[in-house]
């Protein structure tokens, strides 16, 4: 079994009766596009621009960013790429956005937000993306971090329209974002579940403390259940809408096979673990996935859930 789950992933993810979940690449460059799509990735679900622009001190040109985007979107001619606008702030500072002052970080004013206090530099990086866009022959997509409001995923729309950039949505990784899934995807073409931010806020836990990492696992029933409530929320809006996953939940074999089950449509992850999670999903039918679905959100703890799942999953004992 262990060679199943090493073998190269190839063609497209699937449960075992057929129903097709794209399997995605998180990338922060051309490099790591490179490596994804030798890897079989379907396309990129979350490219993190600000991984591009970690060590600069001033925000670089639109030439600059459109040549850092093309390299990844040249990765995957004909397929899907994701990009996600600059999310500065918090765990990833970047110099000539973030405030280094700001007593709580990972409530400030990051992502999205940081156009409350550098406004230009998103209209400049979606300028920078159509821009990049119109070289390449990959689906380019677009979303904003740290959405927590219909209206900031309203105004986000329209900034992409006005750069011509067809297929905006927003990350949900807020909990206000998945209360209103249903008004936010009025706004917007799809959404992508942020499970790291979404457990952190969710468990009011920092994602980048060891102590805490008991509390900060998207096992938890809670943060499960914020999963099942935004693709209902987003089922509101009618079929069409997509809902993926692009947080390291999508990377736990066991987890890949919960969200399916919750009824999201795309898995996005790091791309070493494409082959283990596409082997794993192969094993269970949409129906099977449900269940195990429902074993997950009705556990008492974390660790009960992952347990329950894993047993029936042959597989991975
Ligand atoms: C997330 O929050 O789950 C996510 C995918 O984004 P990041 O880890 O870059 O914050
Ligand atoms: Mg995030």
């Amino acid at each position: 079994e262990t060679a199943s789950l090493l073998a190269a992933f190839e063609g497209q993810g699937t449960t075992a009766d057929g129903h097709l979940v794209p399997l995605l690449a998180n990338v922060g460059g051309a490099k790591d596009a490179a490596a994804a799509a030798e890897l079989g990735a379907e396309g990129v679900g979350l490219f993190r621009t600000e991984f591009c622009f970690l060590e600069r001190d001033s925000e670089p040109t639109v030439d600059e960013q459109a040549a850092a985007y093309q390299g990844v979107f040249d990765a995957f001619p004909g397929k899907k790429v994701v990009l996600r606008t600059l999310d500065a702030g918090a765990d990833k500072p970047l110099p000539f956005l973030t405030d280094a002052t700001e007593p709580n970080p990972a409530l400030g004013v990051r992502g999205y937000r940081t156009d409350l206090t550098s406004p230009g530099v998103l209209q400049r990086q979606l300028e920078a993306i159509a821009r990049a866009a119109g070289q390449s022959e990959a689906d380019v997509w677009v979303m904003a971090p740290m959405i927590s409001t219909a209206d900031e995923a309203a105004t986000f729309a329209s900034m992409c329209a006005e750069a011509g950039l067809q297929t905006p949505g927003v990350m949900v990784e807020v909990p206000s974002a998945v209360l209103t899934a249903d008004a936010i995807l009025r706004e917007v073409s799809f959404a992508s579940l942020g499970t790291n931010d979404l457990t952190q806020y969710a468990m009011a836990a920092d994602r980048q403390l060891g102590p805490l990492a008991a509390l900060n696992t998207p096992w938890q029933p809670a943060v499960l259940r914020l999963v099942k409530l935004s693709v209902e929320g987003a089922a509101v809006e009618g079929a069409g809408k997509p809902v993926g996953v692009c947080g390291e939940a999508a990377a736990d074999p066991a987890l890949a096979v919960v969200l399916v089950g919750l009824g999201v449509s795309t898995l996005s992850m790091t791309a070493r673990s494409l082959a283990a999670v596409a082997a794993v999903l192969k094993t269970v039918t949409l129906e099977q996935a449900r269940e195990l679905a429902e074993l997950a959100l009705s556990a008492r703890t974390a660790e009960d859930g992952r347990n329950a799942v894993r047993e029936k999953l042959p597989v991975l004992a």
